[in-house]
């Protein structure tokens, strides 16, 4: 195959699969690469999106095959070093080491997104700066439909209006993806594979707002009482009840010079969401939190924004069937492949920190088949779409059972779900061939991809119906041994 037939691929979207992916096929060998990012800057820092990612077993295929592990360990807080602070309501403090469950899995690495996308274009720029363009503050706005290619419209940082005509155009534009929206519309509702199909959770629909605050804050009054960046935080509010008690948690940071996240994640009912100027916010905080000095921690300007921010609202688990489309014969260099990778086909609430991981899953298992088909993309996308799909809807289904309750929604629910695991966890360890422990801890495992860990977990599922089953039996022969 000739360096033609390889060239043009446009990426819509510069988040971790639009830059993984980028990195990819530049590696691959493929010219002519530009990603279209709609945010100013890869390291962007947006108070509402400065969530942590968790970069485990799964996700690091991609980066050890980028050769990017060593790099992004380095700016992370290894799981292995993972230490949690619960600061009760009394001011009374309790360190645990976060205990690794599973002997096979690997170190996990957590850092901030921005630091994480940024990771990935220093090493565009550092490396691949012949083959991959990115493109800044610019917006994919149309994209039209030829007789046998695609011509897609991009709204330049100088309000100019690009015109890309790609072989391969790939969609890693997040979960209102318009790429993906755009086929749907081309499908005139046909067979909807790429209509998103929603699935319930108990999580979905929960508000969160972050709290920008210093690395080492103040944890008293005492000079020399400062929190570490390297430590996660959990801080309890004096309040009770369902509406009114909320908590404060916070991710470790390696870079001590960064600013940390707080996040409040709660039902959008709760009495935090209804205040609606800075001084009713600052006063609510000051009252929840009277173990630590907020003032010192907190300035007035932080708590407007925070006020004026609309925060976001975990997504409902959902994906879409249909991963790729072809148009004429982007194989002879007369057409356009499209592909869509993310969250752009597969998103949901971050309860198992599968989303970045499923992302960089599905680009290193893209990149297994461009091998494996020499970079066909006729005989690769097709083939990609056949073996990602069924681990798509499993992971799917694998959000909604693992462990939804964990932001204290409903206390009767989060103890089911405790018994459930315990039970799971204990019969595994008695009779591993039978059991197999909770699927919260399977994912943990990144050598069983989603469809064997579902399988795995429906299948202790249907023991334990069995179990029980046999346990009432037993009970109501004695009950009636006994009446008789
Ligand atoms: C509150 C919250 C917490 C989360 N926590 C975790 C976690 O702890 N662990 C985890 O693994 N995952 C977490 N996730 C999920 C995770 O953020 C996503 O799964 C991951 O970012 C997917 O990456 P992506 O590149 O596919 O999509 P995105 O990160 O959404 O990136 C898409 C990019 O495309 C750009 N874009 C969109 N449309 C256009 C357009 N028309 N033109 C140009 N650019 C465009 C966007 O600006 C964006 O940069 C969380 C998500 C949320 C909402």
């Amino acid at each position: 195959m000739n360096n033609c037939d390889r060239s043009k691929v446009l990426i819509i979207g510069g988040g971790p699969t639009g830059l993984g992916t980028a990195l990819m096929l530049a590696q691959r060998g493929w010219p002519e690469i530009t990603v279209i990012e709609k945010r100013p800057s890869a390291d962007y820092y947006e108070p509402d999106k400065s969530f942590s990612y968790q970069i485990d077993g799964r996700g690091q295929k991609l980066t050890d095959w980028l050769e990017l592990t060593p790099k992004l360990a380095n700016l992370s807080v290894a799981s292995t070093d993972f230490y949690l602070t619960l600061i009760q309501k009394n001011g009374k403090r309790k360190t645990i080491k976060l205990p690794i469950a599973d002997s096979n899995r690997k170190t996990a690495y957590w850092l901030p997104r921005a630091t994480f996308v940024g990771l990935l274009y220093q090493e565009i720029i550092e490396k691949w700066q012949d083959s991959i363009e990115v493109l800044f503050n610019s917006e994919c706005l149309e994209i039209k439909e030829y007789s046998d290619h695609l011509t897609v419209i991009i709204q330049s940082n100088n309000q100019e209006n690009l015109t890309f005509t790609p072989t391969l155009l790939v969609g890693c534009d997040g979960l209102n993806s318009i790429v993906r929206q755009t086929l749907h519309q081309w499908e005139k509702s046909q067979s909807n594979i790429f209509t998103m199909q929603e699935f319930p959770s108990a999580s979905s629909g929960l508000k969160y707002k972050v709290l920008t605050i210093p690395s080492q804050f103040p944890l008293s009054e005492e000079p020399e009482d400062l929190s570490q960046s390297t430590m996660a935080y959990a801080i309890r509010s004096t309040f009770k009840g369902r509406l009114k008690a909320i908590s404060l948690g916070l991710l470790p940071l390696k870079n001590n010079e960064q600013p940390r996240t707080a996040n409040i994640i709660t039902y959008p009912e709760h009495q935090i969401w209804q205040l609606e100027t800075p001084e009713e916010v600052a006063n609510f905080l000051k009252k929840a939190f009277p173990q630590i000095p907020l003032e010192k921690i907190i300035d007035a300007e932080e708590i407007a924004r925070f006020t004026a921010s609309k925060g976001g609202k975990f997504p409902i688990p959902q994906y879409c069937s249909g991963l790729y489309q072809i148009f004429g014969k982007p194989q002879d260099n007369q057409g356009t492949a499209v592909i869509l990778l993310g969250d752009a086909v597969h998103c949901f609430p971050p309860d198992i920190g599968q989303g970045v991981n499923s992302a960089l899953e599905d680009v290193y298992l893209l990149q297994q088949i461009l091998g494996e088909t020499q970079d066909n993309l006729a005989e690769a996308l097709p083939r990609y779409q056949k073996l990602r799909q069924p681990d798509i809807k499993a992971l799917i289904r694998l959000v909604q059972i693992s462990y939804p309750w964990q932001y204290n929604q409903n206390i009767l629910q989060k103890r089911l779900w405790s018994i459930n695991f315990f039970l799971r966890f204990i019969l595994n360890r008695l009779l591993p061939f039978v059991f197999s422990p909770h699927s919260f801890i399977l994912i943990q495992n990144h050598e069983l991809s989603y469809s064997e860990i579902l399988n795995k977990s429906n299948k202790t599922t249907q023991a334990l119906a069995i179990l029980g089953g046999l346990v009432l039996l037993i009970l109501l022969s004695q009950i009636l041994m006994y009446t008789i």
